[in-house]
């Protein structure tokens, strides 16, 4: 990305020429980077690439804050190509770095292991629940709180029994129509 802002092959915009752009995209890109996420974890969850790259991060059943980038090298580049947005979007080293930094910190948040560290009474880093559900049960819960679609098509799961029910009835049904499809 730097050799890319020094040969002019992206558009580089500064806090002098572009002050609102270059704020507002601070913001933006946490919402870009929790879509992309998405998307690119759907993807990786393709039984090809689930079986060869996917699949390392999710041997990580029981989590802790080392399983976060603890993934495969070809993950670790769809991981990171959340920066790729700066092709198209203007933007200047900072955000890269920021997106990257992003990337690499929060991601140890999502797999600390603790529902909520908690310091004189009050909780001081809500955990991502969400996701350690996703590495419990692997078809629930791609992505995080910030983009719901999970909830939107219904694979969202919460914990609950009424959730866990709804998963089992859903990964059955998909098995039954897989054999369906083998046997035809
Ligand atoms: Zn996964
Ligand atoms: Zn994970």
């Amino acid at each position: 990305m730097m050799w890319s802002y020094a040969n002019g092959h992206v558009t580089m915009i500064s806090w002098d020429s572009d002050p609102l752009h270059f704020a507002l995209l601070h913001f933006v890109l946490i919402f870009w980077q929790t879509i992309h996420f998405y998307f690119i974890h759907r993807a990786i969850h393709w039984k090809p690439i689930y079986q060869n790259v996917h699949y390392l991060h999710h041997k990580n059943i029981n989590i802790g804050p080392w399983t976060d980038l603890a993934m495969h090298p070809a993950e670790h580049l769809i991981y990171f190509s959340t920066v790729l947005l700066y092709w198209v979007v203007p933007s200047h080293p900072i955000h890269v770095m920021f997106s990257l930094q992003v990337a690499a910190l929060m991601s140890g948040v999502g797999h600390i292991g603790f529902n909520e560290i908690v310091v004189k009474g009050k909780i001081a880093f809500p955990s991502d629940y969400f996701h350690y559900l996703h590495h419990r049960h692997f078809e629930c819960n791609y992505g995080n709180t910030l983009f719901p679609a999970d909830r939107w098509l219904g694979i969202f799961h919460d914990g609950s029994p009424e959730a866990q029910e709804k998963m089992v009835e859903r990964i059955r049904a998909k098995r039954a129509a897989n054999k369906e499809l083998t046997e035809d």
